[in-house]
């Protein structure tokens, strides 16, 4: 890391290969992240861009193979090629529209474990298309997350698909350690005080680094206490400083500077500032927020039907006979939860550090 970075000035738009290192060195060089907001439609997607323009901050988009199996539409016949159909989809728009914006945008996947594997090959066969159409990758970086496997088996399927990532000057996400939550199996309160398997090893970090570093960039998401979703106060105990741990061990192995990994946070909904903060300054450049942008979605609309309730039962006002068609137009409502959205991804950038911080030029 040079000191160029503190005025590194990028083109707006999709980021990838050095671009996204430079922006990545740059988000931990002056102590802040980037909220990856899971998107599952043109709605959430444009909320994000929204906030990322009124923020003045760079952000990443990210979809689960879920939200981008919804983006390929319900109706789709084909289950596991809308995943992939879909995701292409959201890529495409984001490349479209994310220049006009005025920031830089990292595009993401999330969580695959072991039977969506076969999602990312085939998101990395369209992004090899797609580099040959345009000189670039689709996306900026795929996540695979075996972090239930024994970390062997984890490390080599990471790296065999790194191999392919990297000539496509994309990066890789891996998990080490399990983060609690409904999504990983470690669900109820009572499970998630104290149990150790919530909190990283730094030998493991090691190894990961070793494994991958001579084959393509990569970021780890560590557990240090972390859950998916949000749980009652009291019973997450966030222990950042075991980031710091696995830092300094990589970098008195190799004799690097300070924070040489890129660190990812997950389930970073519910938590506390001081956590957050004490998070990014051990190297998390990207803290996933999917939970809190979903309710302020659902609240936003939730908040203006219950005070239009008429609108969505009948075409025409009961008592007065009147049209109700400004009220129930699809653009109307929808926009509630985009302005929702938008404000709750604007406050996570205020919270992360990097409101007004773009580097797009
Ligand atoms: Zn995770």
């Amino acid at each position: 890391m040079g000191g160029i970075c503190m005025s590194l000035k990028l083109k707006p738009g999709v980021v990838h290969g050095a671009a996204y290192r430079d922006l990545v060195d740059h988000c931990k060089e002056t102590g802040y992240a980037l909220p990856a907001v899971n998107i599952t439609g043109t709605n959430t997607l444009n909320a994000v861009l929204e906030a990322a323009r009124t923020a003045q901050s760079d952000v990443i988009v990210q979809m689960s193979n879920g939200g981008a199996a919804f983006f390929a539409g319900q109706g789709h016949p084909d289950k596991s090629r809308a995943m992939v159909l879909g995701a292409a989809s959201a890529a495409r728009h984001v490349h479209m529209l994310a220049a006009d914006m005025g920031v830089c945008v990292i595009l993401h996947t999330d969580h695959a474990n072991r039977k969506l594997v076969p999602w990312v090959d085939a998101m990395i066969d369209i992004g090899q298309d797609h580099y040959s159409q345009f000189g670039g990758p689709l996306f900026s970086s795929h996540m695979i997350d075996l972090s239930e496997e024994p970390l062997d088996s984890n490390l080599s399927e990471c790296a065999r698909v790194l191999e392919r990532l990297a000539p496509l000057d994309m990066s890789i996400e891996i998990e080490l350690g399990v983060t609690g939550g409904e999504e990983d199996g470690v669900g109820s309160d009572d499970d998630i005080a104290d149990n150790p398997k919530l909190y990283t090893q730094p030998e493991d970090v090691l190894l990961a680094y070793d494994r991958l570093n001579a084959i393509g960039p990569f970021s780890i998401a560590a557990s240090f206490g972390n859950v998916h979703g949000v749980y009652s106060p009291g019973n997450v105990r966030l222990r950042p400083e075991i980031l710091k741990a696995s830092q300094d061990l990589v970098a008195e192995t190799h004799d690097l500077g300070r924070n040489p990994l890129d660190l990812v946070f997950h389930g970073g909904s519910g938590s506390d500032l001081e956590d957050i903060r004490a998070a990014i300054s051990y190297g998390v450049f990207k803290m996933n927020i999917d939970t809190d942008t979903q309710f302020a979605f659902a609240q936003g609309i939730g908040d203006y039907v219950q005070g239009h309730a008429a609108a969505f039962r009948s075409q025409l006002d009961p008592a007065t006979g009147q049209p109700l068609k400004k009220q129930y137009d699809p653009r109307v409502w929808l926009r509630e939860g985009e302005m929702s959205m938008r404000d709750r991804v604007v406050q996570a950038c205020r919270d992360l550090g990097s409101i007004g911080k773009s580097v797009a030029a």
